[in-house]
């Protein structure tokens, strides 16, 4: 091939290359769309015309818009576009290859141009760039576009890269019954008899990914007036719902807005703040400039929500609220840097929340004598050590693991830059680097960057820049060895003490996890701690594979040592044998919950490093619970107990260990002290129950029959309470599910039943749901997403073992054509539901022998070291031999 044509196979090929990126930003500015789109209820495509205004600093080469469009197996194919126009003469010669709309060159001019052309695209309950809802609740139809990281240009033509960003004027026409939220306020709204003509104003300069409407007959509800105006809206059948709960999110929403404006130092950035509630959402949520789309469920609870479920609901709408500063005012330039605006937004979702929490604390004290004194604070520093670092470190010690910094050459493999990376390790290091430079530091770099980059786009460096300015502190290193290195450090102290109790050696270390030979430089806090002393703690530095900590040395000989207390180092914090078996022996009684988390994490990680019997694991579990009242501590040791039991233990120690479990569950779903304790051991109990009689326990809370106080079964409960049976093949699951067919008929109702069924335990099932997912493209994603774990429910996992291989062979296709998180979800099931050797050779064959692309067989590494956990553990600790 000659040069040429490779360049240009670069740039007209599918997708948006970094090279045509870069080109289109040297030559494009001042960029505007003015954009119609038709709605008509029912239709299959949607019709729309285009305005793009743009200035050329060069015409030397053609202008590339990108545009494709799926065909009815989801493959690529070119848009539709009709009279094509530039600067208003008829344009015959343009190109369409490889989702790209190429027009010539000589049709423009240097300065201003305007292009124009009809436009149409396609609309589907799922796998679409706009996506219809059909509520059978109440009859309406609902219309919204979701199109992060790069399916705006499957939606219209146009420059689809975070850093062209432009200004957007939408219309849209839709029946008079519709309302149009958009990212502005509506301009004018022209109602015709049947159809009504939206024009909204003009948004500030945005990137196309934060372009978006939702149509249909919404409901709103207005907040008062504040320095932002707030609205929210939702489907009529849910309107009395959200009422109930839009003071607790009207106040959240406001506090949050008035924190961050704070932290900042800059107002909100856009006119107007609105969230969309949209049921079967394919993520929690997506912060379009101006108008966040939320998952409906995510806000309006469908069971009876614990505290833990309601910061869960908190940290989600102050995340998306962030990312309007943080992703939306200043956006990263391409999506390699992903994790600045992911990382920030998870980062200060806490950051408020602990704001928040400060001032109820303060407040309270005010009040009341001797008031909690800072405990709410750390609740939540806690809970963001809870919610970030465990997911954080178990896929930073696969070999599936990425940099915070991800290489992507091309937007269409950007969707795998999404997990735990972006979303738990960056924020961690964000955490970090306040207790490197001092939070006011943090804060002035922030808001540097912040100032400097406004309405524009910015890179990583030019953050860490701004924290350089404002600390006066060299941080090149340190950013290049957290953000540009991949893995993390698994660090251990070896400490001893002499005849008269007193520490005489202590040293720390690290050693790469991954053993690619990374060092990194950590600053932690040292515990000492003492049975019948307070405790000492030592901040320590340091950059190299072992440290003397002096500071230690001569100080009294402690009970056990933890070296990242308060959680602000980022690494796997080993205890040492000495320590482990301390903290085993007292874990019940270590009062401060942040610090309790931490140890049972390490225990955990003692575990999973098979370093720890999971049988122990799972008795001190089952010992301590009795009398843990840490909500979400309770929460996390329910869920490691009956993973450990599910996946590590054999068959014989489950029979042995099973009932215990379930009359502990049992007994605490009914007698708690707390009804969110009760309510945590009633979902636990729920997926625990697998004797006859833990099973008529269940039939029996469906029943009415047996109640638990305080626990009220919704019809989600219901649902899931029927689908456990389902899975432990009960003899009257079956007409237990038909009859909760008849009694809802719901649409959620509709979706649970589909996922209930999954979870039966016949060939048949699994072939026919399989086939479904593949191939039915009329079945709506969260559907399909929701019941890929019911599919290979833990005991299932030879009825699910066939469908390993087609669902690894799959992965190129569950790639393009679904939304960003299913392709983990996906493995998480397939892989995740096996535990022998023999899924594991599967597994590794599979790779062997297929050229994945690279994003994907990392994925599929991520998720495989779990399994090569499992079978570790269960052939050191568990099976014979
Ligand atoms: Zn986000």
């Amino acid at each position: 091939m000659a040069n040429a044509e490779v360049k240009n196979q670069e740039l007209w090929g599918e997708g948006v290359s970094r090279e045509l990126a870069r080109r289109r930003a040297a030559d494009i500015f001042d960029l505007r769309y003015r954009l119609s789109f038709d709605l008509v209820p029912g239709a299959a495509r949607i019709k729309g015309r285009e305005e793009i205004k743009l200035r050329l600093n060069g015409v030397t080469d053609p202008v590339i818009l990108d545009f494709r469009d799926l065909d009815e197996q989801g493959r690529v194919i070119e848009g539709v576009v009709g009279d094509v126009t530039v600067n208003g003469s008829a344009v015959d010669d343009l190109r369409q290859t490889g989702g790209h709309v190429i027009l010539p060159a000589r049709h423009f001019k240097i300065g201003e141009n305007t292009i124009a052309m009809n436009f149409e695209t396609g609309i589907a309950a799922a796998n679409r760039p706009v996506i219809r809802y059909q509520d059978r609740d109440d009859g309406g139809e609902y219309v919204y576009t979701l199109f992060v990281p790069m399916d705006a240009s499957l939606a219209f033509p146009c420059f689809d890269q975070p850093d062209l960003k432009a200004r957007f004027t939408l219309t849209a026409t839709v029946p008079t019954a519709w309302t149009v939220v958009a990212n502005t306020r509506e301009q004018t709204v022209t109602r015709g008899g049947a159809n009504s003509s939206w024009v909204f104003h003009e948004t500030h300069p945005i990137s196309t990914y934060l372009f978006a409407f939702a149509a249909g007959p919404f409901n709103e509800i207005s907040g008062a007036s504040g320095s932002v105006p707030l609205r929210v809206f939702v489907r009529q059948s849910k309107l009395r719902r959200a009422k109930e709960e839009w003071p607790e999110v009207e106040r959240l929403t406001r506090q949050g807005v008035d924190h961050m404006a704070k932290f900042f130092d800059q107002p909100f950035p856009f006119t107007k703040y609105d969230q969309v509630l949209i049921p079967g959402f394919a993520y929690g949520g997506m912060e379009h400039a101006g108008a966040t789309f939320l998952r409906e469920d995510s806000i309006l609870f469908r069971t009876v929500p614990t505290k833990n479920d309601k910061l869960g609901r908190a940290a989600l709408i102050l995340h998306e609220l962030a990312h309007q500063w943080f992703g939306d005012l200043v956006t990263m330039r391409w999506f390699d840097d992903l994790w600045l605006k992911e990382g920030f937004a998870n980062f200060m979702a806490s950051h408020a929340m602990a704001a928040m929490e400060r001032r109820r604390d303060l407040e309270g004290k005010a009040e009341q004598r001797g008031g909690s004194g800072g405990a709410g604070e750390a609740a939540i520093w806690k809970r963001f050590y809870q919610t970030h670092k465990p997911p954080a470190y178990s896929i930073d010690s696969t070999k599936g693991t990425t940099p915070i910094y991800q290489e992507v050459r091309n937007l269409k493999d950007a969707k795998s830059a999404y997990g735990a990376i972006v979303y738990q390790k960056a924020p961690s290091l964000l955490r970090a680097l306040t207790f490197v430079i001092g939070e006011e530091d943090f804060r002035d770099g922030v808001r540097l960057f912040l100032k400097e980059h406004a309405y524009a786009n910015a890179e990583w460096s030019d953050l860490i820049a701004a924290f350089e300015r404002a600390s006066k502190q060299k941080l090149q290193s340190w950013a290049d060895a957290w953000v540009k290195r991949r893995g993390a450090p698994q660090v251990g102290v070896e400490w001893s003490c002499d005849a008269r109790g007193l520490i005489d050696s202590f040293e720390i270390r690290q050693r790469d996890i991954l053993d690619e030979g990374g060092v990194w430089p950590i600053k932690a806090r040292i515990l000492l701690a003492y049975d019948d002393a307070e405790a000492q703690r030592i901040t320590a530095s340091f950059d190299g594979e072992r440290a003397t900590i002096r500071d230690a040395v001569g100080r009294k000989c402690p009970a056990y040592v933890f070296a990242n207390d308060g959680d602000f180092g980022y690494g796997v914090f080993m205890l040492d044998a000495k320590s482990r078996a301390a903290v085993m022996s007292r874990i019940g009684g270590i009062d401060d919950p942040f610090l309790r988390a931490m140890l049972w994490g390490a225990l955990w990680d003692a575990v999973r490093e098979v370093e720890m019997n999971p049988r122990d694991y799972v008795a001190l579990v089952l010992k301590a619970l009795p009398t843990e009242t840490d909500l979400e501590l309770t929460q996390s040791l329910l869920d490691r107990a009956t993973r450990a039991f599910e996946r590590y233990l054999s068959t014989t120690e489950q029979g042995a260990i099973g009932p215990q479990i379930e009359s502990l569950f049992f007994d605490r779903m009914m007698n708690a002290g707390e009804a969110d304790l009760r309510i945590t051991y009633f979902r636990a109990f729920r997926s625990a129950a697998t004797t006859v009689e833990a099973r008529n326990r269940l039939k029996d809370l469906l029943s009415g029959k047996m109640r638990a106080p305080g626990v009220e079964i919704k019809p989600l409960d219901r649902w899931r309470i029927i689908a456990a049976l389902v899975a432990r093949e009960d003899a009257e699951a079956e007409s237990l599910l038909n009859a909760e067919r008849k009694r809802d008929i719901s649409d959620d109702g509709r979706k649970q039943a589909y996922i209930a069924e999954a979870s039966r335990a016949d060939a048949a099932t699994k072939r026919r749901y399989f086939d479904d997912y593949l191939n039915n493209r009329a079945t709506p994603e969260d559907w399909v997403e929701g019941s890929l774990a019911a599919f290979n429910s833990p005991n299932q996992s030879l009825l699910a073992l066939p469908y390993l291989g087609p669902a690894l062979e799959a992965l190129p296709q569950v790639k393009r054509e679904r939304k960003i998180f299913f392709t983990l979800a996906w493995l998480n099931a397939f892989i995740g539901g096996q535990r022998s050797r023999q899924a594991l050779d599967q597994a590794r064959e599979f790779l062997r022998a297929n050229r994945l692309d690279r994003d994907l067989e990392l994925k599929v590494l991520e998720v495989m070291d779990e399994l090569e956990r499992t079978v570790k553990i269960r052939a050191k600790f568990t099976e014979p031999g």
